[in-house]
């Protein structure tokens, strides 16, 4: 498995968010400037060090979904890969479509459907959504390469993910988002917005210092 630049991602473009996200995982010490010296570069390849160590333990997958991963939260990243796998050997070609968020991408999702053309396909504004902290991800199913919008092939995905020890927007009450998984248990939205933006990590991680 490559090395992916997660300096290339579109979710980094924004330097602070970079910063922020590196700072909680314990890889950059320094300010939240959003200035792309040494030090956040060198925070930058320790993380995609620990994440090619991932990938290379849980299996890697197609480029898109590659450069979706390597955009996560550690723990998100072993659960996402544990997922692809576990439904590729059920016969389901699931690719990640969507990982870490920055908030300026948020926003820009969420005025489609309101302000830009388009379909409603987000509640939250920047800030607002787990996507923006690298703990979920929205997959894709494809049959034959063609991408499958049809729900059912979904639900049985999110059968397999809950097993996988996921949270599957497949089986939200009030908003059902068959596409989405994220880590399960997480603290409120709002202390993890907080812990986030002040460069603290988002909660005590099951893997903490294991460099896989
Ligand atoms: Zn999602």
């Amino acid at each position: 498995m490559d090395t992916q630049s997660i300096l290339s991602s579109p979710a980094f473009h924004d330097t602070q968010h970079l910063q922020r996200f590196l700072k909680g995982l314990g890889h950059y010490a320094g300010a939240l400037d959003g200035l792309l010296g040494p030090k956040t570069r060198a925070a930058a390849v320790r993380f995609e060090s620990v994440s090619t160590g991932i990938a290379n333990a849980f299996g890697s997958f197609d480029a898109r979904s590659e450069r979706e991963i390597f955009t996560l939260h550690p723990d998100a990243q072993r659960l996402c890969r544990g997922l692809l796998t576990a439904l590729r050997a059920n016969g389901l070609d699931a690719r990640v479509l969507c990982g870490m968020r920055s908030y300026a991408q948020q926003n820009a999702l969420y005025s489609q459907g309101r302000t830009k053309a388009g379909a409603v396909v987000t509640r939250a504004t920047g800030g607002n959504s787990f996507h923006n902290f690298g703990v979920a991800f929205d997959i894709g199913l494809f049959s034959s390469g063609k991408y499958l919008q049809n729900a059912d092939p979904y639900l049985d995905a999110a059968r397999i993910g809950k097993h996988c020890g996921l949270e599957c927007g497949a089986f939200w009450q009030s908003f059902s988002d068959p596409p989405h998984y994220q880590l399960l248990s997480l603290p409120p939205l709002s202390l993890i917005r907080k812990r986030f933006e002040a460069g603290f990590p988002l909660f005590q991680s099951s893997t903490q210092g294991d460099k896989t």
